[in-house]
């Protein structure tokens, strides 16, 4: 089955050899996204990306798509861009998608910042769905700087709650760990998450590309100095710039160690670490009931 101009397609990470994630399709309701998070590597391959819009014809193209994928098929929402990005509070155009697939026997794991998935806890508790929030620090002003437009990272802990609360699993994406800048308080953040009921952590070290390293330098000038020297110490993947592979292993250790001792499971995004994963997906989707 050829997939083009799906909106529902498979998940492909350019072929990565380093991507342990299970078969699934990927579903962006929005191109671009409006949180403007420096670190963003979809700004690499999107035209014009912080001027999020709505996909056109939507609706339509949903409907069809998830009348040809295969039951039970595992949907990830979204990956290149946010669902609950700022203007969806006026649209409603990840709303009415959930609508739709609600019709169906699928599978959702949710990847968002945006607080308010909240606001559609009614349909996510039709579907057998968890949510996986990211958050990159406890830090309000760092945060601020790093992800202007996005929810403070408390209201996205408080978001993670309600969803809790209400029955739907919660993971929590630590996504990017940026060495000089917000690996300092990850024990802090990962207690908070433990606190809120999140039951996953995938964690992923930054791995810069030429726009995302651009806007880091403009607006981190100090810290990115001394992340550059490690750099250079890294190795290229594809088009990303990746940390010295022994800097990554002792990095992603240390977070699985503390997530161990609070009973959180741990796996990492695209590092080459399967030994360090707890849990029997890396990106939460055995979260979602009927996880086989
Ligand atoms: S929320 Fe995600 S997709 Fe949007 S700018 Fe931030 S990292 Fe990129």
């Amino acid at each position: 089955m050829g997939f083009k101009g799906y909106v529902i397609r498979p998940f492909d990470p350019w072929r990565s050899r380093l991507c342990t994630c299970p078969p699934k399709y990927s579903f962006d309701p929005y191109t671009g996204c409006e949180h403007g998070c420096l670190y963003c590597y979809a700004s690499s391959y999107i035209k014009d990306f912080y001027s999020c819009r709505p996909k056109k014809d939507l609706l339509r193209k949903v409907r069809r798509d998830l009348s040809k994928i295969p039951a039970n098929s595992l949907i990830s929402m979204s990956n290149s861009s946010d669902p609950y990005t700022p203007m969806e509070a006026r649209l409603k155009l990840t709303r009415r998608c959930l609508e739709e697939f609600a019709k169906y026997r699928i599978r959702l794991l949710v990847i968002t910042k945006g607080a308010l998935v909240s606001r559609d806890i009614d349909l996510l508790k039709r579907l057998r769905c968890a949510v996986t929030m990211t958050i990159t620090t406890i830090d309000k002003d760092l945060s601020r700087r790093l992800e202007p437009r996005a929810p403070t990272p408390s209201t996205r802990l408080n978001a993670l709650s309600t969803l809790s609360a209400n029955g739907i699993p919660v993971g929590m994406r630590l996504d990017p760990i940026i060495p000089f800048l917000n690996d300092d308080r990850v024990e802090e953040l990962l207690k908070e998450a433990k606190n809120v009921g999140v039951r996953h952590v995938v964690a992923s070290t930054f791995k810069p590309r030429y726009d995302s390293w651009r806007r880091m330098v403009e607006e981190f000038p100090e810290e990115m100095r001394k992340l550059e020297r490690l750099l250079k110490m890294g190795e290229r993947i594809g088009r990303s710039w990746y940390l010295p592979r022994e800097f990554r292993f002792k990095l992603m250790k240390e977070v699985a160690e503390t997530c161990r001792r609070l009973g959180l499971t741990f796996a990492c995004c695209r590092e080459g670490f399967p030994q360090l994963h707890t849990a029997k997906t890396c990106d939460g989707s055995h979260l979602i009931e009927g996880f086989d």
